[in-house]
């Protein structure tokens, strides 16, 4: 969808003259932009508050050295991120991302996609999102921790209950968030639910570790069951062996579906008779290993490893026929080609789990071929509103069921698919849940950030 709003297409050139050298934010800004050009048509007021050029514009950036020193007694210093990027309809919230690639651009992508996804959980909550170049992978726990002390050191001066809250994403599991609210706590000698994620014996919630897999489905399965289809029955393939991958493909076989593929970075596995969950568990949540391992120990004698990605979809008996994909493993997983894969070898619905994990001409792709396309931005809120839910429950100083959270997760991952569809078809595009999700997310900030004045 090409830029043809004049006032939009100065707007862009305004943000790429000031990112330079943040190609994944200016991705993100142009589909948004992109698609709310029938908003800026009919909302002249919103152009008269500045809402488009104020929400491209995060609201604060905190860069800051974070030193640590390793098992060998040397000093190491990364960088840490936290960009608080809008406030209109609630506390800052989103994760924090600890991988090798995180630089500011990345950060700003992701709590610039936050704002929309935030809004469209109907719950409170502005958006934010932080990380670091650190990589967990292959560190001690001692390493780990010492990290995320100094982290939090210098973070919990940006951070509170009421004015930003941040959560894991990748590489920040339970363990790393239990040693960042530990530091918290010790800095601050507060107890308050200033991180979500956290254990269950001191604040987390329960269905909170299963929430974004879970709510991917869920989202996904109103998608099918809007245009005739559903999850019975169907090969699912799935990339990615982490938090969200490994509770999609649990809910997804709950479902009814066969999911045939989880990766990793270095390689994928295709196993047409299924993916063996518990195995997947034990590598990945337990043994902290590698998914390679999994060939070499299941009792499932078709099981395949190949390095690469999975989304080439081909594998040593041909090529990996499929009906539905889930990428949850990062941003820019599937290109073109991927794309084309997945028309070509059977796909019809493709749901994002991870950030931002097609690259525009992906997304064409699926749009120009009429497959069913559920945005992240809608597909993956399960996890954040959760985090809203855990927010809720710390407040009441109350624990809720997990019968109870799931049900609720249900809820709004049903009404987020109703008001993506909506907004679709109120501004004509129908059936386009990315424009949908974009104008839903953007329609109740801008409103607020209009109501609020010029701050
Ligand atoms: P995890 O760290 O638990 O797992 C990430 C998975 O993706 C791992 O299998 C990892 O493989 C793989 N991966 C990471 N980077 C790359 C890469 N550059 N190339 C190939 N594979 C890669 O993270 P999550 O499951 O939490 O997050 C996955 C995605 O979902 C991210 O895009 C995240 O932003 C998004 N998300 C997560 C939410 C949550 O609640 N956790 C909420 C909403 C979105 P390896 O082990 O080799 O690195």
């Amino acid at each position: 969808m090409a830029l043809k709003n004049q006032y939009l297409i100065d707007l862009l050139e305004t943000v790429k003259k000031r990112n330079p050298g943040e190609p994944e934010f200016i991705q993100a800004v142009t589909e948004v932009l992109e698609t709310l050009q029938p908003v800026a048509e009919k909302r002249q007021d919103l152009i008269d508050a500045g809402v488009f050029e104020r929400i491209v514009e995060p609201e604060r950036q905190i860069m800051f050295r974070v030193p640590w020193v390793d098992d060998n007694g040397k000093v190491q210093v990364n960088r840490g991120f936290r960009v608080q990027f809008n406030s209109a309809i609630g506390p800052y919230k989103g994760g924090i991302r600890l991988h090798p690639s995180v630089y500011l651009g990345i950060i700003k992508f992701l709590g610039f996609e936050q704002v929309f996804k935030n809004s469209l959980t109907t719950l409170p909550m502005g958006g934010g999102k932080g990380g670091s170049d650190f990589d967990p992978k292959g560190k001690s726990d001692g390493e780990v921790m010492r990290f995320c002390q100094s982290f939090m050191t210098e973070l919990c001066k940006h951070i509170g209950a009421d004015t930003d809250v941040p959560a894991g994403d990748i590489g920040t599991g339970a363990r790393e968030i239990g040693f960042m609210f530990g530091q918290y706590k010790r800095l601050r000698n507060e107890f308050t639910g200033v991180l979500t994620g956290k254990g269950l014996t001191y604040g987390g919630s329960l269905a909170r570790t299963e929430a974004t897999g879970y709510g991917l489905c869920y989202f996904t399965d109103e998608m099918l069951k809007a245009n005739g289809s559903s999850f019975d029955g169907k090969t699912v393939v799935i990339s990615g062996s982490g938090n969200v991958a490994i509770y999609a493909t649990q809910k997804a076989t709950e479902l009814g579906a066969k999911v045939v593929t989880v990766s990793d970075s270095n390689g994928y596995i295709y196993d047409p008779d299924g993916i063996e969950l518990a195995l997947v568990q034990q590598i990945k949540e337990v043994e902290r290993g590698r998914i390679k391992e999994y060939a070499e120990r299941t009792s499932h004698k078709n099981a395949e490893y190949h390095e690469g990605s999975v989304w080439t979809l081909k594998c040593n008996a041909g090529s990996i026929k499929l009906d539905i994909a889930l990428p949850c493993a990062t941003q820019n997983e599937i290109n073109e080609d991927g794309a084309k894969a997945i028309v070509a070898n059977g796909g019809f619905a493709v749901a994002e789990g991870a950030n931002m994990p097609s690259t525009p001409e992906a997304i064409e792709t699926y749009l120009s071929n009429g497959l069913l396309y559920g945005p992240a931005k809608a597909a993956n809120a399960g996890g954040v509103a959760t985090s809203g839910l855990e927010m809720s429950q710390n407040s009441e100083r109350l624990s809720w069921t997990f019968e109870e959270v799931d049900s609720k997760l249900h809820g709004i991952m049903k009404s987020i698919f109703k008001a993506c569809d909506e907004a679709a078809k109120e501004y004509g595009c129908e059936g386009n849940y990315m424009a949908g999700a974009n104008i839903a997310g953007f329609l109740k900030v801008a409103e607020a950030m209009k109501a609020q004045g010029c701050v």
